[in-house]
């Protein structure tokens, strides 16, 4: 079971490949990232075809889009490969490994401009105000991380909590910021790398043309501990929704109606499918849980601090312990976590293949 689990991106690939060759896919590219990793090696974003290039049913896996929780989606992918059955008549399935292969590599959730690809799918003609983040900013990523400065900020942030109530206080930390660079869930101010490399997959492999596509986006560090929750951000009663309650049952759960985990977002990777079929896709995140809603908050919040200190004069003890404690919370080091990350991607996605034959 382990074996899918990879200690880096570089070995995700490798294995990922490696099983790709194994099962002979019909369509396969490689889309290079500009940049290289720490250790000069390629970034990519690498794209798979199984089944007639030209099916009407399409499912399409996403792995990374959140860089470090890519563990969790390319062991999935692995997992798979592996089992690999005969698709139906008419349908394929595509997967797309390391959507933001920067991010995998350097292990961190945005990409190299502090991206988050989850937020970057917005028009950026008017970009979208997110006022409740700018009261919190100073907050979140104090100038500072020692004690006191951090005791301070987090007061403030308490106090938010206290007088707004939780999910008030996640909308405005979590739901997409476009003002401050360094801070947490930014979109970004123009298309990312991958937003503009996905736009081009879509386009050479004619996605806008298909039937039926369902797309399984893999996360991890929200919700309960090693529970894949199945998040649907399509319209509340849409044909979206209902294809996701037909497939995947009641595990279905929706942030528009506040019964997620996750509350309703901007410039979300689902609204690029929505976009692209109108009426004819069912975009899902299985969401991994790793631990609570603080803990994320914080080791995010402590990258994102790291992340704008220059090098020189760091503290390195408490460098290592920021990346630990990050890495810890989106790739859990435990075998039953892991088990059941690969049994309930399997099971999501051989639903999803069995709800396009119903369409
Ligand atoms: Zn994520």
């Amino acid at each position: 079971m382990s074996a899918y689990f990879s200690t880096c991106y570089k070995t995700a690939r490798a294995v990922f490949l490696s099983k790709v060759q194994a099962a002979a896919p019909s369509w396969q590219a490689s889309f290079k990232h500009p940049l290289l990793s720490a250790q000069g090696e390629a970034l990519v974003l690498d794209a798979v075809w199984f089944g007639d290039l030209n099916a009407s049913k399409l499912l399409v896996v996403q792995s990374a889009t959140h860089g470090i929780e890519g563990f969790a989606g390319s062991a999935i992918q692995s997992a798979w490969l592996d089992k690999a059955a005969l698709l139906s008549e008419d349908t394929a399935i595509l997967l797309l490994h390391a959507m933001n292969p920067w991010g995998f590599a350097h292990l961190r959730r945005v990409d190299e401009a502090g991206i988050d690809l989850n937020r970057n799918f917005v028009d950026f003609k008017v970009l979208p105000k997110a006022k409740g983040y700018s009261v919190l900013s100073k907050a979140l990523i104090p100038l500072s991380w020692q004690p006191d400065a951090l005791t301070k900020a987090d007061k403030t942030l308490a106090d938010y909590r206290d007088a707004w109530g939780e999910r008030l206080y996640e909308e405005a930390v979590s739901s997409g910021q476009y003002t401050h660079p360094q801070g947490l869930f930014y979109g970004g101010t123009t298309p990312s790398w991958s937003r503009l490399t996905l736009a081009q997959i879509a386009k050479d492999l004619q996605l806008a043309k298909r039937k039926a596509v369902a797309i399984i986006d893999v996360h991890t560090g929200l919700g309960d501990y090693a529970v894949g929750e199945v998040i649907c951000d399509h319209p509340p009663a849409s044909l979206g929704v209902n294809w996701a309650k037909r497939w995947y049952g009641a595990a279905v759960t929706e942030p528009f109606l506040g019964t997620s985990s996750s509350v309703p977002k901007l410039g979300l990777i689902d609204y690029f499918w929505q976009q692209l079929l109108p009426n004819a896709c069912c975009f899902i995140t299985l969401e991994f849980g790793t631990g609570s809603t603080e803990n994320l908050f914080n080791v995010l919040r402590a990258d994102h601090w790291l992340a704008g200190q220059a090098t020189e004069g760091l503290d390195k003890t408490l460098q290592q312990k920021i990346q630990q404690d990050l890495l810890t919370h989106f790739y859990p080091a435990d075998k039953a976590w892991q088990q059941a990350v690969i049994e309930q991607g399997l099971v999501r996605i051989n639903q999803a293949l069995e709800g396009l034959q119903q369409v």
